[in-house]
């Protein structure tokens, strides 16, 4: 029996156990997916090997030390410095990033998106904005202090603060901060994202299984507007490939992943 495990905080929220359940009860597949509450990042490896996981997924706010806690990170994780998947290959932490394809996968029917802005500058943020960059897409950058900007304007963003910011148009504006995931807070003032909402076609959370406060601002405003499930639903098929080392093919792990959500 294999065992895999999401650490984050919180963690509760997570609907990861059931999707990977799922998938393993449904195909037959011996393993169980479990969630453990980790509040000191500098902990992940030690309880990754004491709990004698064989993989896991890491979330808010250790995906970054996810990456540090890693003996070999590998392909676009290595490239962006965030990690949002563990395997154990023979004793060794081996790093992947699931996140930045899963969001792409979730924005397909959005039409014509050149231009995007990011509001938060935290791992998911990163993973984004590089993935995005790649793409050929024009990316600024919003969050709420200043220290976690540098690497973004390196890499080729428009970067502000709250205080800064000035709107331009955008395609999309992605709420990638934890503002609305356990409390009711918007993720810039509201002034800003009332003047920022009148120049997007599409909003898009990265919040999953509620209504966020700033998804309800363009609800409000008949923006076309989706959560964070279908990012959910995408970086949970890239990483069930990794946990079952593509014995299960993407449209099987999709099948029963998708049904899982209506349980
Ligand atoms: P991090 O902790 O790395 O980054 C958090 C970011 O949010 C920082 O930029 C921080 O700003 C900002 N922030 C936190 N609280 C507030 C607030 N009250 N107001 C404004 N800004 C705030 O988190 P992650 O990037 O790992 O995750 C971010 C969110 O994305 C989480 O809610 C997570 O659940 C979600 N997520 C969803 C996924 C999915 O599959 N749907 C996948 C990945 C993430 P500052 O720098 O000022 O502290």
């Amino acid at each position: 029996m294999k065992l895999f495990s999401i650490f984050g905080d919180p963690v509760s929220h997570s609907r990861s156990p059931l999707m990977h359940n799922s998938v393993f009860k449904k195909l037959g597949y011996k393993a169980c997916y479990t969630r453990t509450h980790l509040i000191d990042s500098t902990k992940l490896k030690e309880i990754f090997f004491k709990l004698h996981l064989d993989g896991a997924n890491v979330t808010v706010p250790h995906k970054e030390a996810a990456y540090i806690a890693c003996d070999e990170v590998r392909g676009f994780a290595k490239k962006v410095g965030v990690v949002n998947t563990l395997i154990n290959e023979n004793g060794r932490l081996i790093g992947y990033n699931t996140d930045a394809d899963g969001f792409l996968y979730s924005i397909n029917e959005f039409q014509d998106i050149n231009n995007i802005l990011i509001i938060g500058a935290g791992g998911t943020a990163k993973a984004l904005a590089m993935k995005f960059l790649e793409e050929n897409i024009k990316i600024s950058i919003l969050n709420r202090s200043e220290n976690r900007l540098q690497y973004f304007s390196e890499i080729g963003c428009k970067t502000s603060n709250w205080e800064n910011f000035q709107t331009k148009e955008y395609d999309l504006v992605v709420n990638t901060t934890s503002a609305g995931l356990k409390d009711e807070e918007l993720p810039a003032p509201k002034e800003l994202l009332e003047d920022i909402l009148k120049h997007t076609n599409y909003v898009a959370d990265a919040i999953y299984g509620k209504l966020t406060p700033f998804l309800k601002m363009a609800k409000e405003k008949n923006i076309t507007y989706k959560d964070g499930a279908d990012m959910l639903l995408g970086q949970g098929i890239l990483a069930n490939e990794l946990f079952t080392n593509f014995q299960i093919s993407k449209e099987e792990i999709k099948k029963y992943m998708q049904k899982s959500f209506a349980l």
